[in-house]
């Protein structure tokens, strides 16, 4: 197995370059790892290791950086939303990685030299966007940067200069559909053939909803900041292509690390990036939990499959004892309930026990009284899906947060109470 061999070689290299693994590792010897079992032996990566392993120096990288700090030629960092951001050192050659991953990510989701990719987004120091921008070029599409303009301006470019493909994240996607209607203009219009969303964990029926939305072919994808997009979409859109050789990906029990789950089972991703150097990343717990898919597919690819992203396994929470995906709640509106637009679900504890509240916002105004049947209808819906009881509240148009990057639909304020 090509990804076992790689792993080998990556794995001695952080043992004698990166203070992270030289501690970490040290009673690991490289020439023991054989198959697939021997990886159990070696730990998990955790971000609470990059972490602290940053806290030591030199800054900013400390001991994740394996290569001479002069050779740094790119610096991204994560969102930060959940706790202190790690920031990702990437030399010339590592970063010409990501960009080869994220081809491969974009030829699957039928990306060519055809398309003319427009960008809605200003890109910064997180790693959002970036890749595809370079990927695309690379895969001789042409991109329009649609950085410093707000949505209307966005909106008007794309017909402009008459842009065929966009990559965006789901919310900003539904976001860009409703001003585009406010604008008078049918977002089926605007002419786009294919969507690669990003950024954010995207229901089936979110999907759905985009491509009904834009008329057009809307695909998705699974990465993070640390470890790259490692699977994405084929034209089959049933499920991500782990994007082979270029990782090392398990997907292991929750329960018991130390087994691989089956085909349909549901698992935690631990990913290695097989061809980074600069900032290795062994054994990397994505925390996204993912079910294992087979190693063949309608489309000739036999990489390894996973069927779906189930979510975060850190945005699942016990609520009144059940426990608790906010994904629910997006499949949920997303297929049943195309009136609700923006939506926040709150979570606290007011006395002994926990109140769920979930705000939605409607497409369009409703009367007093239809606003009131659509609360009762959510209602009755939610605790059939979730058997958890929501106060749910029809909140005026323009009340909720819009996002352009990572959405925040879930506030758990137990931990402050
Ligand atoms: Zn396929």
């Amino acid at each position: 197995m090509v990804e076992l061999a790689r792993f080998r070689e990556l794995l001695a290299f952080a043992r004698s370059h990166c203070a992270l693994y030289r501690e970490k590792l040290s009673d690991i010897d490289p020439r023991s790892i054989n198959s697939r079992e021997d990886l159990k032996a070696i730990p998990l990566t955790t971000k609470e290791d990059l972490r602290a392993f940053q806290e030591i120096g030199p800054h900013p990288y400390g001991g994740i950086l394996a290569v001479d700090m002069a050779k740094v030629t790119t610096f991204r960092q994560t969102s930060g939303t959940t706790g202190r951001p790690v920031y990702v050192p990437e030399t010339y050659e590592s970063w010409q990685w990501r960009v080869e991953v994220w081809c491969h990510i974009l030829y699957m989701a039928g990306f060519r030299e055809r398309h003319r990719v427009f960008l809605p987004f200003g890109y910064n120091v997180y790693v959002a966007f970036w890749e595809a921008h370079y990927a695309a070029e690379k895969l001789g599409c042409e991109v329009v940067p649609g950085g410093a303009l707000d949505t209307r301006g966005r909106i008007q470019k794309i017909q402009e200069v008459k842009a065929n493909a966009m990559m965006c994240t789901p919310t900003y996607g539904l976001h860009m559909a409703e001003e585009a209607k406010a604008m008078g203009v049918d977002p089926k219009e605007l002419g786009l053939e294919r969507i690669l969303c990003a950024g954010e964990p995207m229901p089936e029926a979110t999907r759905k909803m985009l491509e009904g939305a834009y008329g057009c072919e809307v695909f998705d994808h699974i990465g993070g900041t640390e470890v790259c997009g490692w699977a994405g979409m084929c034209s089959e859109k049933k499920g991500l292509h782990i994007v082979e050789p270029f990782f090392l990906v398990e997907i292991l029990d929750p329960n018991d690390p130390l087994r691989e789950v089956s085909v349909g089972e549901t698992g935690l991703a631990v990913v290695t990036p097989l061809g980074r150097e600069s900032f290795p990343a062994i054994r990397f717990n994505t925390n996204d939990l993912v079910v294992k898919g087979p190693e063949s597919c309608s489309c000739g690819r036999t990489s390894q499959k996973i069927l779906e992203v189930v979510g975060r396994a850190d945005d699942l929470r016990k609520i009144k004892g059940v426990l608790f995906s906010p994904k629910s709640i997006e499949e949920l509106l997303r297929a049943e309930f195309p009136e609700i637009g923006e939506y926040e679900i709150v979570v606290s504890r007011p006395g002994a026990m926990d109140h769920v509240v979930l705000r939605a916002e409607p497409v369009a105004e409703l009367g007093k009284e239809k606003a009131a049947e659509l609360a009762q209808s959510l209602s009755t819906r939610i605790k059939v899906k979730t058997n958890l009881t929501f106060q749910v509240d029809i909140v005026p148009r323009g009340t909720l947060p819009r996002y352009t990057l990572k959405a925040r639909r879930f506030k758990d304020l137990r931990e402050k109470q």
